[in-house]
């Protein structure tokens, strides 16, 4: 579905990103593994048309998008739920719902049901509907931006950092709802700090050293890889 072929950004004189090649297939949770500044979140950008490689292809279905604009990238089928959220603090939950469906904004009727789909997913956010989305707490404002980006319908989701500062116990059930939006049909790539929760519902991963990919493998084998469970799985 998602093919990177020796992807680099550059920033000035700076590679944010070298080489990279990642294949993500129709149906996979995909995990993007490294440090802070590792080149995750750069990734990303480049998937999701916000900053253009300097070389290399990405390829959508078979389609170059590499150049192409942010939004013709999401009327392709490709949707990012950015780290620090962008949620609309001052509208209400529903409103930042309704805004992610704006590529499918002259169809009511999908918008309606997909809201539906959104609101047995995360039920908090029905409770809530009218509320400031900026009044939410830090686990239910993730929750809202994935619901956001779910509106789009995407066939990909892009997932920065789902985790960050949420609790362990809201982490779980963070990762069971990413699970279950994947079984419903959406491919997801999935960037985090958080190598053990994230492992544990992928396919397979990538790590990331200062904007190369060093290792990849299945999950299990990245489970298995002394370096890997030093540096970000823990003993
Ligand atoms: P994080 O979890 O902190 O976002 P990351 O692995 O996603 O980490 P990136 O955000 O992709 O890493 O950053 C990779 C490198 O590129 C870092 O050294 C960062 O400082 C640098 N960088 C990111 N954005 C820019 C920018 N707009 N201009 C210059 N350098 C940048």
């Amino acid at each position: 579905m998602l093919d990177l072929k020796q992807v680099t950004v550059n920033y000035g004189n700076f590679s944010a990103v070298q080489q990279a090649e990642i294949s993500v297939e129709k149906g996979e949770i995909v995990v993007l593994l490294g440090a802070n500044g590792a080149g995750k979140s750069t990734t990303f950008q480049a998937i999701s048309g916000l900053v253009k490689p300097s070389e290399g292809e990405i390829l959508f279905k078979g389609n170059q998008i590499s150049g192409k604009s942010p939004d013709k990238i999401v009327q392709m089928g490709i949707v990012q739920c950015a780290e620090d959220r962008k949620l609309f603090p001052q509208m209400s939950v529903e409103q930042n719902l309704i805004m992610g469906a704006y590529v499918h904004r002259k169809n009511r009727k999908l918008i309606k049901q997909t809201l539906r789909e959104v609101y047995d997913l995360f039920p908090i956010l029905y409770d809530k509907r009218g509320e400031f989305a900026g009044s939410l707490s830090g686990g239910q404002q993730q929750m809202l931006a994935i619901g956001r980006a779910l509106m789009a319908k995407p066939d990909l989701m892009l997932l920065d950092e789902p985790s960050i500062g949420l609790a362990p116990l809201i982490v779980e059930q963070m990762f069971e709802s990413i699970q279950h939006i994947n079984k419903e049909g959406t491919t997801i790539l999935l960037a985090e700090q958080n190598a053990n929760a994230a492992l544990s519902i992928a396919d397979k991963g990538y790590v990331y050293e200062n904007g190369r990919i060093v290792v990849e493998g299945k999950s299990e084998e990245l489970f298995a890889n002394e370096e890997v469970r030093k540096a970000y799985v823990g003993a």
